[in-house]
């Protein structure tokens, strides 16, 4: 992915320019982010706010935070708080618009009433079961409710009652009259309102019916003087009843438009699942960072703009399509290249003692803190007569293509000097190497020799005797699987979940300045990876690092073979 890489144009802004050139709305552009508060957001939300906001912030417009609060068995204000907290992290403004289906129960009252003075809704008494055994099928039409004919009088008298509890819960239900059959079963006079004694979250016990889906979010739309409602493709079916609604009530009429879900390989996007995932304790909570919530990114360090760079460049389509992972993480690498100060620290340390390094002797090595980003400058780091430098950097019977440290080679340490390994002292009683022997050449300091001789590896290390300890967590994909939505016949769809998505290194040792990390903080650790402070479990003083993502750019590769279509 290069620099240059433009924002795709796509078909929701060409409808919205011949909207604005054909003088509709007076030109204004106006949408809105409707999440239920059923859950915590993830990645393919991002793609909504990000087409949302940006349409209203391209065109002078505005876009509406509204809470699409109309299933009171699951929503909950923990997921309103979060989500609204998530948008605001991601760097989306809705100021001072933030609103609430809920909030409109009585106005959408209002307008059922007047759907049913006007003939076109009533009461209906089959159960929600009859309902659906005489809705027909694509090639059969329905049976037309034995209610269907009821007077306007009745109906209005009915409805209020409804309302105000005299009837038993799924004993009644508002229904649109439109077309048993009509070929869209959408359109088989679906039902507006339900009987449903639920506590809701924000209205408490105010309501005892409540509107569905369909019958609410048109007119919430309209209420708001949207111009375009932009949702996902399976809505496309309900459009027909979206206008429908609005062409009966005659009142402010938004386009609906419908775009391709997002779906990211190795993960699944279901709300349901996630909280499955979360009620079950496969993962630690909903911001456990190997989930794919924006709660989740966060902690585990992706940075909002690599977010919002990711939900522009997989650009609007109106096919269903996996992008990679690699995508995503190849956006994250490209922000935290540009952003993150270096460091080092060693994950899994294996013990150096420099013999002819004078003991009880420190100096202090110039490190350049981003190479990326000369502003960034550079900081002392200790280094003296023990060290500690990666496990596996070091190989007593190395193979051929091994060029890291073993007996009688030299390397570079990183910033510092050139080591040559002289002795391997094991643990007698169980051959484990605990330790290795080298000496250093004084005159390679900063990494660099008079006589230009250039060893093949540099290795990253940190002073012993300052070593901040610090635990680690390295993360995989939660599902094994490219599209973990494939099962097998009669498979669970956890059985592609992966058991190795995580792996905690308790015995890191870090370079000291990276004790008082602040919780959040972003650094990459040399030939690591890119890692971030945790906000939940880090502390100054107490480091608990996530790494965020590898430097390895398996994206790149997927580019190169062919294989990428994001
Ligand atoms: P789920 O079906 O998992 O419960 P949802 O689509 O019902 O998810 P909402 O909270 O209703 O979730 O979504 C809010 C907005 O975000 C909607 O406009 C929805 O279409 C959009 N959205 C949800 N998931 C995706 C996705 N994967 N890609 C793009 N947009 C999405
Ligand atoms: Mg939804």
């Amino acid at each position: 992915m290069s620099e240059e890489t433009k924002p795709k144009d796509h078909f929701i802004r060409d409808i919205v320019e011949a909207d604005r050139a054909a003088g509709k709305n007076g030109g204004r552009v106006a949408t809105r982010f409707p999440p239920e508060p059923n859950g915590y957001i993830h990645i393919g939300h991002v793609k909504s706010l990000g087409i949302n906001f940006g349409l209203a912030a391209d065109y002078g417009g505005t876009c509406n935070l509204r809470f699409d609060d109309t299933n009171p068995e699951k929503e909950e204000i923990e997921y309103v708080s979060s989500i609204k907290e998530d948008i605001r992290w991601l760097g989306f403004d809705w100021q001072d618009r933030e609103y609430y289906a809920s909030d409109y129960y009585e106005k959408l009252f209002g307008f059922a009433e007047d759907l049913i003075r006007k003939g076109q809704a009533y009461v209906c008494d089959l159960s929600a079961e009859q309902v659906t055994a005489t809705r027909g099928t694509l090639t059969k039409p329905g049976q037309a409710s034995p209610f269907r004919g009821r007077s306007v009088e009745e109906n209005l008298d009915l409805f209020r009652r409804m309302r105000a509890g005299d009837f038993p819960d799924g004993s009644k239900s508002l229904r649109a009259k439109i077309d048993m059959a009509d070929p869209n079963l959408l359109l088989r006079d679906p039902v507006m309102y339900r009987i449903r004694r639920v506590h809701h979250y924000r209205q408490g016990d105010a309501w005892c019916i409540y509107p569905t889906y369909d019958w609410a979010h048109g007119q919430c739309d309209s209420i708001e003087g949207i111009t375009h409602s932009i949702c996902t493709l399976e809505f496309e079916v309900h459009r027909p009843l979206y206008d429908w609604f609005l062409d009966r009530l005659g009142i402010h009429h938004p386009r609906q438009i419908e775009f391709a879900r997002l779906y990211l390989s190795h993960t699944l996007l279901s709300k349901r699942k996630l909280l499955a995932l979360v009620n079950e304790g496969v993962v630690e909570g909903w911001d456990d960072p190997r989930m794919p919530t924006v709660a989740a990114m966060r902690r585990r360090g992706y940075p909002p703009a690599a977010l919002r760079r990711f939900a522009e460049l997989v650009g609007v389509a109106k096919v269903n399509s996996i992008v990679e992972l690699a995508f995503l993480e190849s956006c994250v690498r490209e922000e935290l290249n540009r952003t993150a100060p270096r460091a080092m620290a060693v994950l899994r340390p294996l013990k150096v003692v420099l013999t002819n390094y004078p003991e009880g002797q420190f100096e202090e090595l110039d490190c350049v803190n981003n190479p990326e980003n000369p502003a960034a400058g550079a900081r002392k780091v200790p280094f003296g007569r023990e060290l500690y430098i990666e496990r596996e950097d070091f190989l007593e019977d190395p193979p051929k293509k091994f060029f890291r440290l073993s007996p009688g080679r030299e390397v570079r340490l990183r910033y510092a000097y050139f080591i040559t390994c002289t002795d391997v002292v094991k643990d007698p009683a169980t051959g484990e190497i605990t330790e290795i022997h080298c000496t250093y050449d004084p005159a390679t300091r900063g990494g660099d020799a008079p006589d230009h001789r250039s060893p093949k590896a540099t290795l990253h290390w940190v002073s012993a005797a300052h070593a901040v300890p610090a635990e680690v967590r390295l993360y995989d994909t939660l599902f094994t699987k490219r599209d973990p939505s494939e099962l097998e016949e009669g498979e669970d769809w956890k059985v592609n979940l992966n058991p190795k998505s995580l792996e905690i290194v308790p015995g890191a040792l870090l370079e000291p300045s990276l004790r008082e990390a602040e919780p959040e903080s972003r650094f990459q650790f040399e030939r690591q990876g890119y890692f971030t402070a945790d906000r939940r479990l880090s502390r100054p003083g107490r480091p608990v690092f996530n790494r965020t993502v590898t430097l390895r750019d398996s994206w790149a590769r997927i580019v190169k073979s062919g294989k990428a279509d994001a």
